[in-house]
This record gives C-alpha cells, structure tokens and sequence, in this order.
C-alpha cells in the first residue's frame, strides 16, 4: 500500500484523541512509535519511571492494533529519536509525516531537523503556547494567581454569575493543616493496578537492561492505560478528595500517598484529560460530597499550576535551563540515589521516591529541594535527579517546578521569594523530626538540624540580594540578632555539612 500520513507518537502522547489522529485513515495511515534507549540514560532514569513509560506505551500500542491500525513499533533501539524517524521516512515513503508538539524542548528541536513534519497543536492543555505568550505579554512580572483568575473565567470552572463561588478565588489558608500527634485520621490506601503480563514483561526488561539505575519495581503498580487512569481518578474523587485541600502540605513517616490525587503520571503520558479530572472534581462539590476547599485548593492545581509551569517552560526555554540565579556550586549528596542518611526527613522522602517513583508536593518542596537550596547545589544538578526520579517526570513541568519553584534559580520567574525554611517547618508538617537524632530548633553544636544551620547560612551567604526582596525583609531582619560567634559556628557548621562530614 501508498502511505499517506505517518503519525508520530512519543511516549508521553499516549492520547487516542489527540490532534494527531484527526482524519486518521486505517486504510491508508500508519502510527510510529519508538522505544529509544537513550531516553532512559540520558538522564540517570530511575527504574519505576522507565517502566511506566515502556508499559504505558506498549498498552497504547496494543490498543491502537487491536482497532486494526497499523503500528510501526520499535522496541528499545538504540540511537536517536530523530535518526529512528528519518529512517522509517526513508522505508516507508509516506507522503506525510504528522506529529504532535513535543513536551520537551530539545524534542522539537531533534524533530524539527526531519524534512516536512507537520505540526499540530497539543490540545490536551487548556492554555495553548500562543495563549500564555498573549497572557504574558506587556506583564513586568507573571504570578500563578492571575493566571488561575483567568483561567477560571475562560473555562467557566468554579464560577456563578461571572463571580468565583463561594465569594473567593483561593481557599489556601484552609489548605495547610498538619495531623498533629495523633497522625492523620483513618483513611484507604489507593487503588493498585496489579501489573498485567504485558507489565510483568517490561518489569523483567527494566530490572535486566537497567540494572545499575536506581530504584525498584518490586511495588509497581501505576495505572498504564487511559481505563486504569480513570479508575484512579474515581478512587481519588471518592476517597481522597473530600480531605484533600485540608491535608495538603502535612508529612507521615511510612505513608507516601496520604490524601493525594497519584494522578499526575497518568496526566503528563496523557492517559487522563485534564478536563476530565477537573470536571469530576467540580461535580462531586455541586453535589455536596467535598467541601469547596478541597475542590478548589485540587482544580488550582491543575487548571492553574500544571498549566502554568507549561506556560514558563515554553516561554522561557532554552536559556531557562542553564539560570543559576544564586550562584550555586555544589554537587548534589550522593545519598539523593540512595536514601542513605540518618536525617529522617531526607531518608523517607528519598527512600520512598526510589521505591515508588513518588513524593508529594511538599516533601520535594521542601525537604529534598529545601535541602539542595539550603546547601547551593548547582540548579542543573537538581533538575537531573528530579528529571531522573520521579514517574511523573516531563522536562515541561519538572524544570518550572525545581529550577524555578524550588531552587530560585530563574531569580523570581516562578516564586516571588525562594522557599528557605528552617528544620522547625518540618517537624511543625511531620512526625520525621520526632525519630530523628538532630534537633530541628538547633542551628549549632552536635545535634543542630542541618537544615537549620544551612538556612542561617543561606541567609548570611546571599544577604545583600535576599535584603532587597520585599519579601524576605522579615527573614533577613533576623540575621541582625545573630552575634559574631553565633554567625562564625554557622559557617563552621555549615562547611561541615558541605563536606558530608554530618547528616
Ligand atoms: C521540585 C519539584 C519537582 C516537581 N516535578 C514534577 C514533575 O516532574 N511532574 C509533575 O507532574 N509534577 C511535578 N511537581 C509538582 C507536584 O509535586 C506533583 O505534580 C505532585 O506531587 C504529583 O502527585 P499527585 O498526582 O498525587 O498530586 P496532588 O498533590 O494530588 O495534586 C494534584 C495534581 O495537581 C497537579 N500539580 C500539583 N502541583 C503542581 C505543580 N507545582 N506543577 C504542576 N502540576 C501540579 C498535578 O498534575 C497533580 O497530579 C514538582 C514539584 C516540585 C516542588
Ligand atoms: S531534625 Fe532536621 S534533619 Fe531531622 S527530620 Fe527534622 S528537619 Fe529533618
């Protein structure tokens, strides 16, 4: 048969009603995929988030066939996306070649040296690229609040008579309990998806030909099809949600999902529309099964920050990728790829994230990426392990949120100030610092926490342009109740800490 169009799919376009596939002819079109191993080194991918990525792929691939499409699929070739493209142009001769927008920035750029791709636009994005551009425009500075308000007129989502319901945009300040002694209340672990055999197949790949990467598959069980995706949207609306916003930022040793949606890999492959997920979570509040708090506080998630760091991403990159605002200089701690370290809060972030490919918001706001700003490590360094371990790990969402929101090192793009906080923030949102030999109120002598001692430093180390920002007046202030003394045993301390001497 003549080709006429040949679809590209990459690995996180696992949508069946993408732009890509309109007007698809099974009779004279044909889908391209390609497993590429150097997707999986070219950052240190851990284990979980290769093999959701192969799995989830290799589910969509089976899909497709067994609507009697015809898929040209290669399985972990080596090479390059684009070298692997340009042959199957060259074989297969089709008269099109059509693909989506890629998410990462060095992807278009790789596909944009193959002659004659067509390109259509992401749709799966409520904000298109030109959009953000329009919403940007003319703007000395971008906040995620405005962006939302405009977000939420536009899809209507939330809204009466043109007004937010409820009288407000935002309900965060309902948003920030922690348990308390007693922990968080009585809740269902979420939904498993037991691997499938086709799952179990790529598991077996994973643990053989990925070896030496970090992290284990023995607890793999995220959803790898768009069915499973919304079954664990509706576990999620059903189970978590109505305690969702209340406990958003709170921290459990040995509870990794508390009251979190586990949605986000599902969204960022494209198994799971974002509408979807959105709409449901406004339906349950119309219906009174959730107080508006936690629908709002989830929907600000997705209908504004998910849409949001997409926006930066794309306006700012490529030069976003090598900011380094603050001048870091450090190498990250091996025990990021192990866990190994007697700071508890550091060893279950870490230790969860390896074994399950997943951390909560907070525990990579502000423990695993609190810790890197505290110490200076260098902003690129950070984006690879992020980038590297984390299932729900895209460069277009990723970088925004480490370099950006939790590094500083875009100087004020993403957050309006950086995210420095002492170890007393920790132990006030967890139960870590209970089990912990340091002392969180401590910043000098044996037992200082070392997240309090590198904050004092960090703040004495960048006064000068934290003393300028409005927003850290507060907290530089406090350097003046610091004697000379007190300011040299930080320093001491805190040299010590760079030089793995403690924690
Ligand atoms: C340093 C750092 C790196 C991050 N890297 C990623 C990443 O690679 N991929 C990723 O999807 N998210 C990333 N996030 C955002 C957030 O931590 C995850 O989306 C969330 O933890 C995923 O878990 P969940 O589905 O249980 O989310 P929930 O806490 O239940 O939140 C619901 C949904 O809201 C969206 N969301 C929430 N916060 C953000 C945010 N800041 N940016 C974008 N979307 C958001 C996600 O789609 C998520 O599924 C990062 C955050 C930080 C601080
Ligand atoms: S004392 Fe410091 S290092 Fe230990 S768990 Fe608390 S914040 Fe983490």
């Amino acid at each position: 048969m003549v080709l006429r169009n040949l679809v590209v799919v990459l690995g996180d376009q696992l949508d069946a009603d993408s732009a890509a596939f309109d007007g698809f002819d099974p009779q004279r079109d044909a889908v391209w995929m390609a497993e590429v191993s150097a997707e999986s080194t070219k950052v240190w991918s851990a284990k979980p988030r290769i093999a959701l990525f192969l799995s989830a792929m290799r589910h969509f691939r089976e899909f497709l066939r067994s609507r009697g499409w015809t898929v040209l699929y290669q399985e972990m070739v080596a090479g390059t996306l684009g070298g692997h493209l340009r042959e199957a142009v060259a074989r297969h001769a089709p008269e099109r070649v059509i693909a989506l927008e890629p998410g990462e920035w060095s992807v278009r750029s790789e596909l944009a040296g193959v002659e004659g791709i067509e390109w259509r636009e992401d749709r799966h994005f409520l904000c298109g690229r030109d959009e953000f551009a329009a919403h940007a425009k003319g703007r000395k500075q971008l906040r995620m609040e405005f962006f939302y308000r405009e977000m939420r007129r536009r899809h209507d989502v939330l809204m009466e008579n043109g007004q937010p319901v409820g009288g407000e945009w935002n309900f965060d300040q309902e948003n920030r309990g922690s348990f308390g002694k007693e922990g968080p209340p009585l809740h269902l672990p979420p939904r498993r998806f037991e691997p499938d055999a086709l799952t179990r197949e790529v598991i077996a790949l994973v643990n053989e030909r990925f070896a030496e990467h970090p992290g284990d598959l023995t607890q793999f069980d995220w959803p790898v099809t768009a069915g499973e995706a919304l079954e664990a949207l509706d576990d999620f609306i059903e189970r978590r949600l109505p305690q969702f916003g209340e406990w958003q930022d709170a921290m459990w040793t040995g509870e990794p999902w508390l009251f979190h949606a586990r949605l986000s890999a599902a969204m960022n492959l494209k198994l799971l529309n974002p509408r979807r997920v959105i709409a449901r979570a406004e339906e349950a509040w119309r219906q009174g099964r959730v107080p508006l708090a936690a629908a709002e506080g989830f929907i600000r998630q997705i209908l504004g920050w998910r849409e949001y760091v997409r926006g930066i991403y794309w306006q700012f990159m490529p030069d976003y990728l090598e900011r380094n605002a603050l001048g870091a200089d450090q190498s990250l701690p091996p025990f990021y790829w192990t866990g190994d370290t007697s700071m508890v809060c550091l060893r279950e972030s870490i230790g969860q994230t390896l074994r399950l490919g997943y951390a909560h918001h907070i525990q990579r706001l502000m423990v695993t990426g609190l810790y890197a700003l505290l110490l200076g490590v260098r902003p690129r360094e950070v984006h690879e392990w992020y980038l590297a371990v984390y299932v729900d790990a895209v460069e277009w969402v990723e970088l925004p949120n480490t370099l950006g929101m939790s590094q500083y090192a875009d100087g004020g793009i993403m957050a309006s100030k950086p995210y420095a906080a002492t170890g007393k923030y920790i132990q006030r949102m967890s139960n870590y610092c209970a089990g912990c030999r340091f002392r969180p109120g401590e910043s000098t002598g044996p037992d200082a926490c070392p997240f309090t001692s590198l904050y004092w430093d960090f703040l004495l180390r960048h006064e000068p342009e934290l003393a300028r920002n409005p927003r850290m007046v507060m907290q530089v202030r406090n350097l003046a109740r610091l004697s000379p003394d007190q300011r040299a045993a930080i320093q001491e301390r805190a040299g010590r800490i760079r030089a793995g001497e403690v924690g």
